[in-house]
């Protein structure tokens, strides 16, 4: 519950619409609260016609004109209602998707690592919906409801105050009988949310790598892995619904009791003429108004359950710790310029992810500024730890990065990435045209600019080639284009971004030779000027580097030139004799 009064706080902008409904909410329980009073009217009219044997039709046609206009006028204020209730709801779930998506933006690295992305959609969703169904049931039919059952407690309380307080008891102790079975409830509730968070989880890796699906034939197997979540949550749906339902049959069991004690004691007092025939019908109708929002009240208790689930699944990510208010920050343009300095300093650098152990440690090495350095180690020997590193994308658990003498942890990581311009070996495009992805450092870039970076990329002349030329679309993450063609895209965007540090990550190492010629010839474009750390897997492409840091066990194992390192017989020796007799092999199977 205290989850949903946050709702109520998060939206506080809302109250002109909440008022709205309130005003509205009012008026139509009071057009339909005048309903019974005409009737008791029309009805005492009538039976004295009978009785007396005089009758006065035109007075009975004015009455039910009269009935006329409060249900047209119940018709108007509540479809008003529905109304500023339909776009509170909007507002609401615009609201609250736009300050989650706020949120996320500002999680650092870590959060992504550890959730699948369709578990983060689809949690999303649920709790959105549910919450916002919440609001628009609970301002739209709960809240006029309640307005009119406090009315019909009053009048009532005027025939008899047994029935008023017989309605009276029936609220608190429905909440209350609630409130005891509702913990169960939800202990299962929660149960089947984790189910389709997880199925949800699945399902979009499958659907963005269904590539791989099909060609390893499975399937039959992600389809059963699917199935399974969700019979799951059907399973533990029929102990949740039978437990949820007896206790209904208790709960409105005994309203239904109550109901029948009210109607005997008007029937009775009608047929002891304590009441006239008219205020009998007035007051059916009125219990009978009062009947409808204590039958509701399970849908609402329901409905109010999810919504209490939702937002705390909603508050759950909020309260996750941002890496930074990326709203409060303008992308600074690159101005770290301090000459004395070196470009980069790693100094005494250790990191594991989680509570794992140290993947790098004790790393210290400086970049100098206009140097091209590569990083050489064996797989997993964490270089690309140490470039996410200095990227900010997580923080060393030990020494200090600087970045032209300035210490990167002080920095602010909006500024540090500005400094950054990075090419992974996978380059992931976004789904609009080629334009776009060459872009994304800055949209407002003119086409010329767009022209003259694919050019240097390398790219210009496939671009060119594609139906639609640079307003192509490139598809999901950029499947539509081969290795090499993204790879030069992404190498056109690096070069828009144009930051004084740039970090090539193995960007060659998934492209065949020719692809990989035609890549490098533009990545050595975009180093002009730059201080380049690069990572290759192939050492021919790193030769010309000025110098070479190579890591053993996480630590540094040595640095020098490559001509140095070649007659040093460390790793880098080791490995050129290792790819020297591979090409030998090659060029024999040629
Ligand atoms: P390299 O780039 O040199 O191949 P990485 O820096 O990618 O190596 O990885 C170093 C080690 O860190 C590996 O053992 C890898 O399993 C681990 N690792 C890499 N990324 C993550 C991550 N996001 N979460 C947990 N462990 C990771
Ligand atoms: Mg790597």
């Amino acid at each position: 519950m205290r989850s949903l009064g946050r709702i109520l706080a998060h939206v506080a902008n809302l109250w002109p619409w909440y008022l709205g409904i309130v005003i509205c909410s009012l008026a139509s329980a009071g057009t339909a609260l005048a309903v019974p009073f005409v009737l008791r009217s029309v009805t005492d009219l009538v039976v004295a016609a009978v009785n007396t044997h005089a009758v006065d039709l035109g007075a009975v046609v004015r009455l039910a004109a009269v009935l006329l206009a409060f249900d047209l006028a119940n018709t108007v204020t509540s479809n008003i209602g529905g109304y500023l209730g339909d776009n509170m709801a909007m507002r609401l779930r615009a609201g609250l998707s736009k300050r989650y998506f706020d949120k996320l933006l500002g999680l650092p690295q870590r959060y992504f690592d550890d959730e699948l992305s369709g578990t983060i959609i689809g949690r999303l969703s649920r709790s959105i919906t549910e919450i916002t169904q919440f609001m628009q049931s609970f301002s739209n039919n709960f809240f006029p409801m309640l307005l009119t059952v406090g009315a019909v407690l009053v009048i009532t309380a005027h025939y008899s105050v047994w029935i008023s307080l017989l309605l009276l008891a029936i609220f608190p102790l429905y909440v209350f009988f609630t409130a005891l079975t509702s913990r169960r409830w939800q202990r299962f509730e929660r149960r089947k949310n984790a189910h389709v968070d997880q199925a949800s989880g699945r399902f979009a890796e499958v659907i963005s790598q269904m590539r791989v699906v099909k060609s390893f034939v499975q399937e039959r197997r992600e389809y059963s892995g699917f199935s399974r979540h969700y019979d799951r949550t059907v399973a533990l749906t029929r102990p949740q619904s039978r437990w949820w339902h007896s206790m209904d049959v208790v709960r409105r069991g005994v309203l239904n009791v109550v109901f029948f004690v009210i109607y005997l004691i008007i029937f009775l007092g009608t047929a002891r003429s304590v009441y006239s025939l008219g205020t009998m019908v007035m007051l059916v109708q009125m219990v009978g108004m009062a009947r409808q929002p204590a039958t509701m009240m399970s849908f609402f208790v329901d409905q109010s359950q999810r919504a209490v689930a939702g937002s705390r699944d909603y508050f759950e990510v909020l309260a996750q710790p941002s890496e930074h208010d990326w709203r409060h920050e303008d992308a600074p343009a690159p101005a770290l310029i301090d000459a004395d300095a070196p470009m980069i300093s790693f100094r005494d650098i250790s990191f594991g992810y989680g509570q794992g152990p140290d993947v790098v440690e004790h790393i210290s090495f400086d970049v100098a500024r206009g140097e091209r350095l590569a990083l050489v180690s064996e797989s997993g020997g964490g270089k690309t730890t140490l470039v996410s590193l200095l990227m900010g994308l997580y923080r060393p658990r030990q020494g200090q990065i600087l970045v032209s003498g300035h210490d990167t942890s002080t920095l602010g990581v909006t500024q540090l990435r500005a400094e950054v311009g990075v090419v992974f070996q996978e380059p992931l495009l976004f789904s609009g045209t080629v334009s776009e992805n060459i872009a994304y450092a800055d949209p407002d870039v003119a086409d010329q600019q767009i022209r003259d970076a694919a050019k240097r990329a390398n790219a210009d002349a496939f671009i060119r080639a594609l139906p639609h030329g640079y307003a192509s679309v490139v598809g999901e993450r950029g499947l539509k284009l081969s290795g090499g063609q993204k790879q030069r895209i992404a190498v056109a965007r690096a070069m828009i971004k144009d930051a004084p540090i740039l970090v090539l990550d193995e960007a060659t190492s998934a492209l065949d030779s020719r692809a990989e010629q035609a890549v490098q010839n533009g990545l050595e474009q975009l180093m002009e000027g730059r201080t380049s750390i690069i990572i290759a897997h192939r050492l021919s492409t790193i030769a010309t580097v000025d110098r070479i840091v190579t890591m053993r066990g996480g630590r540094v194992d040595e640095i020098g030139s490559p001509a140095e390192l070649a007659a040093s017989g460390g790793i880098y020796a080791q490995l050129l004799a290792l790819q020297a007799s591979g090409r030998r092999r090659d060029r024999r199977r040629l």
